[in-house]
């Protein structure tokens, strides 16, 4: 039993009364635990099914546009869209479940940074024509890490960005070399985060709510994936942000300890 400032009140020998509460912190480790693997369960058994209609959705498309089922297809091609966010929701919960029980593996290799970021960038960019993604990139070399992790890391920031500027279209990610580390910047124009919940958007499943207008969906969890894949891959993150004016989220990745940049 852990009793927090359980100073007990003590008349003539007989306790009147308690402060502080009593907390059965092995129970608590215990729920916790409980919690991590029937997430890890349920979300491993929502990924077969789902990869398998997704499957069959993308054959299905294939036939109907094929056929000048142009209306159909373009049901299933919605459908396969909805999809996406399902598997992009699973494997969410699965990386918190891998990550909690410290199960998350890093695939390392030497790849060259800017040129997979600029990868990503025009992947996602091919997702939008509302926003322009500018790239502002310095030279940063070539690094050892895990490139799908990374890009994983990037796409978080960008699609935040784009989610959160629902009124404004610009969004710069900007990438340099400081002295013995990579740090990436995804700046934004949108509605911005308060200044006491800057450090609270790091957590698993917080949201900043309150936020007038929009209703953004989401399950407040890529920045805690993100945080904890640049923790754990020797680095940081962090954020810049004036509510109503904008956001900057930016890592940076060590490049001594293995990450050493590419002088040639
Ligand atoms: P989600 O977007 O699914 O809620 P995240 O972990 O990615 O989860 O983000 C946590 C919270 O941080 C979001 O709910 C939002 O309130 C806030 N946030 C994240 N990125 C931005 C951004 N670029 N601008 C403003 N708020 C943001």
């Amino acid at each position: 039993w852990h009793l927090a400032r359980a100073l007990p009140y003590i008349n003539e020998g007989e306790i009147i009364k308690w402060f502080g509460t009593n907390t059965d912190i092995d129970e608590q480790k215990k729920l916790e635990r409980q919690k991590d693997d029937f997430l890890g369960i349920a979300s491993h058994e929502l990924k077969t099914p789902v990869t398998s209609i997704k499957a069959y959705a993308q054959v299905l498309g294939a036939m109907l546009s094929k056929e000048g089922e142009d209306k159909k297809a373009d049901m299933v091609l919605k459908m396969d869209a909805q999809l996406n966010r399902l598997t992009n929701l699973i494997g969410d919960l699965l990386d918190v479940t891998k990550i909690n029980s410290g199960k998350i593996l890093f695939n390392k290799s030497w790849f060259n940074f800017n040129e997979a970021v600029k990868d990503t960038i025009s992947d996602i960019q091919h997702t939008t024509n509302k926003h322009i993604l500018v790239m502002d990139f310095k030279e940063t070399g070539t690094i050892y890490s895990d490139k799908e992790r990374i890009g994983q890391v990037i796409t978080n920031l960008v699609t935040n960005a784009i989610k959160y500027s629902p009124h404004s279209n610009r969004i710069i990610i900007s990438t340099e070399l400081d002295n013995a580390d990579v740090v990436v910047c995804v700046q934004d124009f949108g509605i911005g985060i308060p200044d006491d919940k800057k450090e609270k958007v790091f957590e698993q499943f917080y949201r900043v709510s309150g936020t007038k207008q929009h209703t953004f969906p989401g399950l407040g969890l890529g920045l805690y994936i993100s945080s904890e894949i640049i923790r754990r891959e020797g680095g940081k993150m962090w954020v810049n942000s004036i509510e109503g004016k904008g956001s900057t989220f930016c890592f940076s990745l060590p490049v001594n300890d293995g990450n050493v940049p590419d002088t040639k």
